[in-house]
């Protein structure tokens, strides 16, 4: 198994996790937008020419979307418009794909609600 499956077989344990130190600033990251509620960075580890992180600040529950629950649904909004912003702003509103990654299965391995912005490029379908 490759290391991004292992790292993702990880289980949520409701743990705080990196997401909260770069929320909070306590380590660095290349911020593409901001707002009160919802906080879009560069991912780390890029696998398009564009690919941004779009997270709520306060993670309330949402460790995945399997946990979403009705007092979610302004954020989830949020979330989704914030994401269009972004591509907005990188020029990639004839392309982009928006990806959650929901549990062990999907490869999921940070338990902190993050949808990855993806564009730059041509994308494929279906994806893996
Ligand atoms: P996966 O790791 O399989 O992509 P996720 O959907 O949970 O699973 O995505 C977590 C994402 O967070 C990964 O794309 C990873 O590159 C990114 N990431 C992890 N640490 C950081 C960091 N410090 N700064 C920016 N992005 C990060």
């Amino acid at each position: 198994e490759d290391a991004s499956k292992a790292a993702a077989a990880t289980a949520d344990s409701g743990a705080p996790t990196i997401f909260d130190k770069i929320i909070n600033k306590e380590i660095p990251s290349t911020i593409v937008y901001e707002d009160d509620k919802v906080l879009a960075f560069r991912d780390i580890s890029p696998q398009a020419p564009v690919h941004i992180l779009v997270v709520p600040k306060l993670r309330d529950g949402l460790t995945q979307l399997g946990k979403a629950e009705e007092r979610h649904v302004d954020i989830l909004g949020q979330l989704l418009h914030a994401a269009k912003i972004v591509a907005e702003k990188e020029g990639i509103l004839d392309g982009f794909r928006v990806v959650i990654n929901n549990g062990p299965d999907a490869c999921q391995s940070v338990y902190h609600l993050h949808l990855h912005v993806l564009g730059g490029r041509q994308m494929k379908w279906p994806p893996g």
